[in-house]
């Protein structure tokens, strides 16, 4: 039987995966392998928490792959050249992977496949992670979408899903020489992600835990109940999707089967529309190559953002603005890796808006510190909230954190948890403790005194600078 190659990406998954099914269905023994290059990102090689992730997934790959006979051959380096050197040792006749839609990986994808032809080898490259490929969905006239609504009304009338993929039942081990993971070095020295783990189980079992969670749980409700904080009410498939260890297409399947209630069918509606920001993340980012850097809208090219102070951001980063909420989300994406979409929103707008800091700052913060950072998804959130993207929030729309508080976290519990100095306070003085200074200095008195930003001021400000923009 000859060998194929199969280069594993963010598609660290043995179901549902169409690379390794179709070269076991072409006939081949695969050989899977991993090359780590993250010098081929560019500006956006994987951030810390990210890799915090990697190196947990590849763990789990690689025990899944040896339960059926296999092993995961890991690599280091430049990708082709790596790639190269496994074809010669295996004299494997074919190269197959799942596409990746970053445009530099594009283009390094391109040059892979193209020295692999030349040479007269095999290239078979698939869909793995989205339901469409992101220049399937087109305008009437042949144009990418700008907005979400008619993209998505488009995209879902055109869905059919594919069947899935077999997982294979046993995997040829060929021996030879990887690298072990651990010499990849994708974990930091100081072990600040040590609490992640309570939270996230990284792998392929991990991902399907968590989707049979989502399906017994939260789905029911889902359409109010994600937008609170305090309480698990969205699925957290997020870092398992960025790297591939489910599809679209599997949770697709599995959400339909959930007995649900004639009223719960707006639910399920809902979280499928959240799947198709995904999808529009990356049909944004694949027309829009610039957009993780710069302003999807161009008449942001001279906004007057602020300079950034670099005791500010810090407080932003660390939660020490002084605005309860801004400060537990922020804490909580330091403690767990992840953040919760309602409040990365507030997070966000607070930055970009009150203390009208470049989206950007804010963006390569998340990527360091997200566990499910990803270039399409986060470059599209904060364009969103930023205002500078297509289909963006309109710039007069400036979330009020203490209002959101308010509204979504009624009972402060989400506040009082990440943010323990507050624990004393009661509501409504926990959501804005400047208001109440003689209260917040005796019963927080760790807590900063009077906040970085005055909102009122600086949404006035943000307004008028957004206005002449
Ligand atoms: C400023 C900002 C930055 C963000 N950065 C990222 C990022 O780096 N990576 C990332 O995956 N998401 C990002 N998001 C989108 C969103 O916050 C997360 O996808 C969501 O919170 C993940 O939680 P969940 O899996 O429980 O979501 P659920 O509500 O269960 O949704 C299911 C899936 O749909 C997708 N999804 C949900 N909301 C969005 C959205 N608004 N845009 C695109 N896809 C969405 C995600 O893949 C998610 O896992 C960002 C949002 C904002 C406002």
């Amino acid at each position: 039987m000859a060998n194929a190659l199969v280069w594993l990406r963010r598609d660290l998954r043995l179901h549902d995966n169409p690379a390794l099914a179709q070269a076991v269905s072409d006939g081949y023994a695969p050989v899977l392998v991993y090359v780590h290059a993250p010098q081929e990102q560019g500006d956006w090689a994987p951030g810390a928490a990210s890799r915090t992730w990697l190196h947990h997934s590849l763990i789990a790959l690689q025990q899944a792959i040896a339960e059926i006979g296999g092993r995961l051959i890991i690599a280091h380096g430049q990708s082709l050249h790596e790639l190269e050197r496994l074809q010669a040792e295996t004299q494997a006749e074919a190269l197959y992977f799942s596409n990746l839609y970053e445009p530099i990986l594009q283009a390094r994808d391109g040059r892979v496949q193209a020295a692999f032809e030349q040479r007269g080898l095999t290239v078979k490259r698939f869909n793995a992670n989205l339901l469409f490929e992101p220049w399937q969905i087109k305008t009437g006239g042949g144009t990418p979408y700008k907005v979400f609504t008619p993209f998505w009304r488009n995209a879902s009338a055109q869905l059919s899903l594919r069947q899935p993929y077999p997982r294979p039942d046993r995997l040829p081990d060929f021996g030879g020489t990887g690298l072990t993971i651990d010499a990849l070095g994708l974990l930091p020295e100081r072990d600040w992600h040590a609490g992640f783990w309570q939270y996230w189980q990284p792998g392929e079992s991990g991902a399907a835990e968590m989707l049979d969670i989502f399906c017994e749980g939260a789905i029911d409700g889902y359409k109010e109940q994600r937008n609170l904080p305090d309480r698990t009410g969205t699925s957290k498939l997020s870092p398992h999707l960025h790297f591939g260890e489910i599809s679209p297409q599997q949770i697709w399947r599995r959400i339909e089967r959930v007995r649900l209630s004639e009223s719960a069918q707006a639910d399920l509606g809902h979280f499928k529309s959240e799947l198709g920001w995904r999808e529009f993340s990356y049909h944004l980012l694949h027309h829009f190559p610039d957009s993780s850097d710069r302003n999807l809208n161009p008449q942001f090219e001279r906004f007057a953002w602020a300079e950034a102070d670099p005791e500010l951001l810090s407080a932003w980063q660390r939660g020490r603005t002084g605005i309860p909420i801004v400060d537990a989300g922020m804490r909580e994406l330091w403690h767990t890796g992840w953040m919760h979409n309602r409040v990365r929103m507030i997070v966000a707008s607070f930055l970009c808006k009150n203390l009208r800091m470049h989206w950007l700052h804010g963006a390569r913060w998340f990527w360091d510190t997200l566990l499910d950072a990803d270039l399409a998804n986060n470059s599209q959130g904060w364009q969103w909230t930023a205002g500078t993207g297509c289909d963006a929030a309109p710039y007069f729309r400036i979330f009020n954190p203490v209002t959101q508080a308010e509204r979504f976290d009624p009972q402060a519990r989400y506040i009082k948890r990440w943010v323990p100095e507050l624990s004393a306070l009661p509501a409504p003085v926990v959501f804005a403790p400047w208001t109440k200074p003689a209260v917040s200095a005796a019963l927080a008195p760790d807590y900063p005194s009077i906040p970085v930003a005055d909102l009122a001021e600086s949404r006035q400000s943000a307004l008028a600078a957004y206005s002449r923009r």
